[in-house]
């Protein structure tokens, strides 16, 4: 287990360059590690066999992955990649060579274009082309070579199915961690953008000093229940803090926000799930009560009043208390959005006339 959080620690390992994805270097060195534990085994195989150009050829190739592989934590991603492609191909020939156009030398080319494919951020034309210069050389190399009496055609039935066989099982291996790393990679990187964008939606919906939404998002869901071709009715409510300047004026800005935030809780606890709340701007604040005419809507706002005149927000040992006016009107569908919010501002205005620290309806 402790080897193999070492050698988890050792393939995790960071790459020379900080600015570029890991992910790439660190296949390229899962995939370099197996296939240097392969060769040393058919190199053992080739041994005891006493098969020399058998055992030089895997002992090469193992000794040219290691090279692959020690070079992942010194150069950048594109040339270890080019070099693993290198390698790779070469041993492709060299099956070609060594043991005939049967010895697994047609697995290669599609191992070969799909790590491009990963690994490359190239234009998707540039991925066709190197595709299509591999397939070229494919053609090229079994046209030239594949009729051709293999190098070791001497080794035994059983070694010739042994080497075939075990290397198409290995590229078929190599493939299927390339394409489930990064298929994981995508789709884990698909739910943390769903997620980030849920944030941002919310992040911009979001007024940051009350944490209530914001202008913009009660105009969205204004235009919401405007939408809606139904007969529901909804009433708004437009509020605004009395003499809210004074309190800047004489307690500062920041007690100011303070009072901001102990008045934006009173509305979201009061409202609760009746209805939606917002900061329409300044010491403004935005109600809409769907499905509330406004006689109901009325009582909650009522209810506001009474909780915020228990509400107080200290400066010092100086007690603050602030009141809202309300502007409250049912919407009416036969009028515009705007002439609505209108209609709720005026009736705003006429509270502000009349005293303050009332609802007109
Ligand atoms: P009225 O009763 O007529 O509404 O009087 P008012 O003093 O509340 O209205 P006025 O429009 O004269 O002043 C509003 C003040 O609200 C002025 C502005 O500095 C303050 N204000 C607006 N936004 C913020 C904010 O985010 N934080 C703080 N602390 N003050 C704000
Ligand atoms: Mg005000
Ligand atoms: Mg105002």
């Amino acid at each position: 287990m402790q080897l193999f959080d070492q050698l988890k620690q050792v393939i995790d390992k960071d790459t020379a360059y900080e600015n570029e994805s890991r992910k790439m270097t660190v296949l390229i060195r899962i995939l370099s590690l197996i296939m240097m534990a392969f060769f040393s085994v058919d190199t053992l195989i080739f041994a005891v066999s006493g098969n020399i150009s058998g055992l030089g050829s895997c002992m090469l190739i193992g000794l040219l992955y290691f090279c692959v592989f020690a070079l992942s934590y010194k150069l950048r991603k594109m040339p270890v990649v080019w070099l693993f492609i290198f390698v790779t191909a070469l041993w492709g020939v060299a099956m070609l060579l060594l043991f005939g156009s049967d010895s697994g030398f047609q697995c290669f080319p599609a191992f070969l274009i799909v790590i491009f494919f990963f690994a490359s951020n190239d234009k998707f034309r540039f991925k066709l082309i190197f595709a299509f210069m591999t397939f070229i050389m494919y053609v090229g190399l079994i046209n030239l070579y594949g009729s051709r009496k293999p190098i070791i055609y001497r080794v035994s039935v059983a070694t010739h199915r042994y080497v075939r066989d075990s290397c198409m099982l290995i590229i078929l291996l190599c493939t299927c961690i390339a394409a489930y790393i990064f298929s994981n990679e995508s789709q884990t990187m698909e739910s943390k953008l769903v997620e980030y964008n849920k944030k941002l939606k919310e992040k911009a919906n979001t007024d940051p000093l009350t944490g209530l939404n914001n202008r913009g998002s009660a105009m969205d869901y204004l235009a919401e229940f405007v939408r809606k071709a139904d007969d529901s009715i909804c009433s708004i409510c437009i509020c605004d803090i009395d003499h809210f300047k004074r309190v800047n004026d004489t307690y500062g800005h920041d007690i100011g926000d303070l009072v901001l935030k102990a008045v934006a809780k009173v509305l979201m606890t009061t409202v609760a799930d009746k209805g939606f709340v917002a900061r329409w701007g300044g010491e403004e604040f935005f109600i809409a009560f769907p499905d509330l005419n406004g006689d109901d809507a009325m009582g909650i706002l009522y209810n506001i009043q009474s909780e915020l005149r228990k509400t107080v927000v200290m400066s010092g040992d100086q007690k603050i208390k602030v009141t809202l006016t309300y502007g409250l009107v049912e919407y009416d569908k036969n009028a515009g959005l705007d002439q609505n919010i209108k209609d709720a501002d005026n009736k705003l205005y006429m509270g502000k006339e009349q005293g303050r620290d009332r609802v007109i309806y």
